[in-house]
């Protein structure tokens, strides 16, 4: 355990200096056993935790070892856990792309890049749910129950793992898909994967591919084009019609 509590703290040390996490923000969990976890202390930066900062607790969030109270979110962590038994580690930070996509109430789901299709399947974005609460729990776990990655509206990111490591990397990669999600929306196009070309992607892997959308997003209206004929054209029969009703 003494090992695990050295990698949280790690972890926590790596979303500080990546600029995942402000102040107080943040907290990671570990699962230990069905009715184990370690998690993160309420109110420590986790850029400079030490082990006194991890504390271990039960599966209904009571305190078992630790001089301090545990993570304000720890009811969203517990219900991934009952939703995924798969996963044994939670990480939650708001890594400032994904974050403002998740403030702006933009889904990053489009399957852009294969490795981060494989990686966190479809990054869906939950509804908005109040921090610390059973309703955000609840949310959470649902949103996360058939992929990796999810964005938190309003609020952050939750990656999960069958290890620390890997949830904490998919952070990592949920934040650079973000970042290259937003250079194509600036760029004003995404060359979007269809789902024939994301189903060869899992076909090695055994796992069933995710749903994406194959529609390619950023765009509020629909561009088409018009020659200068034809707007002299819609521009003279408007005018016609304002002329023909002044007449009456
Ligand atoms: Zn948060």
């Amino acid at each position: 355990m003494n090992e695990i509590k050295k990698e949280i703290i790690e972890v926590g040390k790596r979303l500080w200096q990546r600029g995942y996490v402000a102040a107080n923000d943040g907290n990671i969990s570990v699962k230990i056993s069905d009715s184990k976890f370690l998690t993160t202390a309420t109110g420590v930066s986790k850029g400079f935790m030490d082990e006194s900062d991890v504390v271990l607790v039960d599966d209904k969030g009571n305190l078992l070892e630790g001089m301090k109270k545990a993570s304000s979110e720890l009811p969203m962590h517990l219900e991934i856990y009952k939703k995924r038994d798969d996963v044994l580690a939670v990480v939650h930070s708001h890594p400032p792309t994904a974050t403002g996509f998740a403030a702006a109430g933009i889904e990053m789901d489009k399957g852009i890049l294969p490795e981060v299709i494989l990686t966190l399947g479809n990054v869906k974005l939950t509804p908005y749910g109040t921090t610390g609460t059973d309703e955000l729990a609840r949310i959470v776990a649902e949103g996360i129950s058939k992929n990796n990655g999810l964005l938190l509206q309003n609020h952050g990111a939750v990656t999960v793992g069958t290890s620390l490591m890997q949830a904490y990397y998919r952070m990592e990669t949920l934040e650079h898909f973000a970042n290259i999600t937003l250079v194509t929306r600036i760029l004003g196009r995404q060359s979007v994967l269809g789902q024939e070309e994301i189903a060869k992607l899992f076909a090695k892997t055994g796992s069933k591919a995710p749903e994406f959308s194959d529609k390619s997003s950023g765009e509020k209206s629909e561009k088409f084009m018009l020659s200068r004929d034809d707007l002299t054209n819609i521009i003279y029969d408007i005018i016609k019609q304002i002329n023909n009703q002044e007449d009456l």
